[in-house]
């Protein structure tokens, strides 16, 4: 089985190389997929919403927009950016607003909050997460981040989970490196 894994993920990953695993963006569960850009999961607008109802948690107008902003944010927002970009659709959105908001996603863990490797100084960053959990490759050199996701690391949670007899309720996993044009950069 996990072999099969395996076998599809390289295949998966000859494809990637030629741009096709980007027009996967919103299908199922391939084996594995990659952000062209900083993320993968642009999703509508509406999720977030949509699971606090679940458990009975209304929202007020202005928190409706910061859950509109941080679902389709193309790349990781820290709190200033998530209010900057509120602001420019309601302009009656406070700092205030946007604290309390992270704050009570993350205890209903519906977001993560991420350092990115301190690429970016001592920011945090705020990101709703899609139905998989996704690995942050960054590179050291210019800073470039991408997500991404694959079968074999949630194979990889089910075995921890297994073996050390825990339920997986956060999992966060960053590499860093240099990528190919830092190399080349560097070798020139
Ligand atoms: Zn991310
Ligand atoms: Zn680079």
């Amino acid at each position: 089985m996990a072999g099969c894994d395996l076998v599809s993920a390289q295949r998966h990953s000859q494809e990637s190389n030629f741009g096709i695993m980007s027009v996967h963006t919103m299908s199922a569960t391939p084996a594995h997929r990659v952000s062209t850009g900083e993320r993968i999961n642009h999703e509508a607008p509406g999720r977030l919403e949509h699971e606090l109802a679940l458990r009975g948690i209304r929202l007020t107008r202005q928190r409706k927009v910061l859950l509109q902003v941080m679902e389709t944010a193309r790349r990781h927002l820290d709190a200033d950016e998530i209010l900057e970009r509120a602001q420019k659709i309601d302009p009656g959105v406070t700092r205030v607003t946007v604290y309390r908001t992270l704050d009570l996603l993350k205890r209903q863990g519906l977001i993560d909050e991420l350092d990115l490797l301190h690429l970016r100084g001592d920011r945090h960053f705020y990101e709703s997460h899609g139905p998989r959990d996704h690995i942050h490759v960054a590179c050291m050199g210019c800073g470039k981040v991408r997500e991404f996701e694959s079968e074999l690391y949630e194979e990889l949670k089910r075995q921890i989970s297994h073996d050390c007899g825990i339920e997986i309720t956060v999992s966060r996993t960053e590499v860093g490196g240099l990528c190919a044009d830092c190399r080349k950069k560097r070798s020139s």
